[in-house]
């Protein structure tokens, strides 16, 4: 059920938090589908109304500072410093895990942590009084949702979304690795590498195959994400390409008919999930997905559309 997120949504929300459900809510990057990040049967029931592999560990929600510490081992002064400059906000932070935390990613002695900065996302996390373990609110493996409809199309069993319109940033939060000597990237994401730079010097890149954000060299290198229900195919003269069955075009330059997203790399972000769902909507077979340029800039977008192709 889709709900306003007035006094009387939060606390309805809070309500199904508090008995270890599950509830949906907008932040700046995409819909997260939220849970107890302390509570074993709702951190569960993320895993199994998405279908995500148990392997794939969960992003903690915070709405302070201090609690994003309490939830830690070891605080960083890369972590300050990314924190002052950036939460909240759209860049996740892995750090040492408090050792006497059990639940989300127990598995793990790293817990990732942002404040999102989205209203509806901090007064919830306010309302709840509970670190929200959410990954985004859509199956594993499809598009990520930037709308409360998107949600309820995914995820139709879910208890309550509550809409807090479109998501601004549209593309998920970076992830950085402050665990390393030389802070790591393990996700490309909204914030991009420049401004993280500028706070933290060096910052070392999972491969030199994503590092300039290059396709992979082979699909089967990379896990398929992100991914629409038509076959995607990223080509770089996407009029050129004979493909079978009905087909619709995604470019940045692109002609009449296209869907056609902006040739800023932050705009396009934006909108790419929301155009991939109304391809995806429109019952094509085929996406043909003009290649954005490879620079650094286009780093988490390239990203999302390598692991939407692969097969
Ligand atoms: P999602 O919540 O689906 O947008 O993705 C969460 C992502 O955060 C994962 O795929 C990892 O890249 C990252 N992540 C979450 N927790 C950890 C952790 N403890 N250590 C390393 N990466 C993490
Ligand atoms: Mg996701």
């Amino acid at each position: 059920m889709i709900v306003q997120p007035d006094a009387a949504g939060i606390a309805e929300a809070v309500a199904l938090l508090r008995a270890e459900s599950v509830v949906a809510f907008p932040t700046e990057t995409v819909y997260g589908l939220g849970a107890d990040a302390f509570s074993h049967q709702a951190v569960g029931e993320i895993y199994r109304l998405k279908n995500r592999p148990s392997w794939n560990p969960l992003i903690v929600h915070v709405p302070t500072v201090s609690a994003a510490r309490d939830l830690s081992d070891c605080w960083p002064g890369n972590a300050d410093k990314l924190a002052e400059a950036f939460w909240p906000g759209p860049l996740t932070l892995v750090v040492r895990r408090a050792a006497h935390l059990t639940g989300v990613g127990a598995d793990n002695d790293t817990i990732a942590i942002r404040i999102p900065a989205h209203p509806v996302a901090l007064r919830l996390l306010e309302a709840a009084g509970l670190p929200l373990a959410a990954p985004s609110a859509n199956r594993s493996e499809s598009i990520s949702p930037t709308t409360a409809e998107h949600v309820i199309r995914s995820l139709p069993d879910v208890p309550l979304v509550l809409d807090g319109g479109p998501s601004s940033w549209g593309i998920e939060s970076t992830v950085l690795d402050l665990t390393t000597d030389v802070p790591t990237l393990l996700r490309p994401g909204a914030l991009a590498l420049r401004a993280l730079r500028d706070v933290t010097g060096a910052i070392a890149l999972p491969d030199a195959e994503t590092a300039d954000g290059a396709a992979r060299p082979s699909p089967g290198m990379s896990k398929r994400h992100y991914a629409p229900r038509a076959t995607l195919i990223l080509a770089e003269d996407v009029h050129d390409v004979a493909a079978d069955g009905s087909v619709g075009v995604l470019s940045y330059e692109g002609f009449p008919g296209d869907e056609i997203l902006s040739a800023d790399p932050r705009e396009y972000a934006a909108d790419l999930y929301a155009a991939l769902h109304r391809l995806d909507d429109s019952g094509v077979t085929t996406i043909l997905v003009q290649e954005p340029p490879r620079t650094e800039d286009w780093l988490a977008v390239r990203d999302r559309l390598g692991r939407a192709a692969a097969k």
